[in-house]
């Protein structure tokens, strides 16, 4: 499960990316008054290793590696980018040797200009859409979209005949937690006990803030007996885990879990409102279980 960014991060990154925007079209000016007017390009323009110097190329081979290197826009950028500089010493080499460029030529300077703007962009609003699908207090994903990812999931599941498991995970007398210690002190169970679960978890499932202080898990690609293994791991880990409250003290506790799988013939909503009978049943049966629906 790729880790989410954190909230500060996200931030920075949004503002660094309107730097570099505003930077990248400050230069695409000062190319098109070269290119169009006859008025004197930057130096550096000129040089083989224009890409590095300008603005962008200062940021993006400034740190290694970026915290968004692995995204594949980030990845795009960098060739975009090249190729932007190339064209763009090519349109002016030969205006200065006294010739105009060829239409392509400019055309692919502004085409290539324009892409990388466009890519910046892209970039930037996934950034601020990690904020929006990203819970603020335990890092993991918000509800927002959450359904259409499990969609997603349900048609590969059907597509390469694998199974996919949905799990709910409620913290058993939480209410509790918060009336004793305070709210802080729900906050804290929370933030740990899911830092705790994601840890557990493998690269490919994923997580998702249910509700208050309840959760959904999906683990594709496994068998519902695996998936009960994992799950397994999750809730007994977490009973032993020592929370540190704000205070000071230290408190564990414990979650049910249910657990249900996807099926081509259930929508998403049917397998979740099963997991949710099996959740249902762990919490009659003495709570700290996991249960699994059986149809
Ligand atoms: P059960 O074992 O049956 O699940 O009992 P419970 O007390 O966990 O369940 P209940 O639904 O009665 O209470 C859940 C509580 O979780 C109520 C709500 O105030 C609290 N809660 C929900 N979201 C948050 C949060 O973000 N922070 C804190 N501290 N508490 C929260
Ligand atoms: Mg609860
Ligand atoms: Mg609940």
């Amino acid at each position: 499960m790729p880790l989410p960014l954190e909230r500060d991060q996200i931030q920075h990154l949004t503002e660094e990316l309107e730097m570099i925007i505003a930077a990248h079209l400050a230069w695409f000016k000062q190319l098109n008054r070269a290119l169009v007017c006859g008025s004197e390009p930057p130096r550096a323009d000129l040089l083989p290793d224009a890409h590095l110097r300008s603005p962008f190329g200062q940021w993006y081979y400034s740190r290694e590696p970026h915290p968004l290197s692995d995204h594949g826009v980030y990845q795009e950028l960098g060739a975009i980018q090249q190729a932007m500089h190339a064209a763009a010493r090519m349109a002016l080499q030969e205006l200065g040797d006294g010739r105009r460029p060829e239409t392509d030529l400019y055309d692919q300077c502004i085409d290539l200009s324009l892409r990388l703007n466009t890519r910046l962009r892209n970039l930037q609003l996934d950034i601020i859409g990690e904020l929006l699908t990203t819970d603020p207090l335990t890092g993991c994903s918000t509800r927002r979209g959450m359904l259409g990812k499990l969609r997603e999931e349900q048609e590969r599941a059907a597509r390469i005949q694998r199974p996919c498991c949905v799990c709910l995970m409620d913290f058993d007398r939480f209410k509790r937690i918060n009336d004793e210690l305070g709210h802080p002190a729900g906050d804290a169970v929370l933030r740990q006990g899911m830092r705790f679960a994601t840890g557990v978890l493998r690269k490919y499932d994923s997580l998702y803030r249910y509700g208050g202080e309840e959760f959904l898990i999906c683990l594709p690609g496994t068998p519902i007996k695996d998936a009960a293994q994992v799950v397994e791991r999750i809730r007994q880990g977490l009973s032993q885990l020592p929370i540190r409250l704000p205070a000071g003290e230290v408190l564990t506790v414990t979650a049910s879990f249910g657990l249900a799988e996807m099926s081509p013939r259930r929508s998403v909503e049917e397998t979740i409102a099963n997991a949710d009978l099996a959740l249902l049943q762990a919490k009659e049966n003495g709570r700290n279980r996991v249960e699994i629906w059986m149809g």
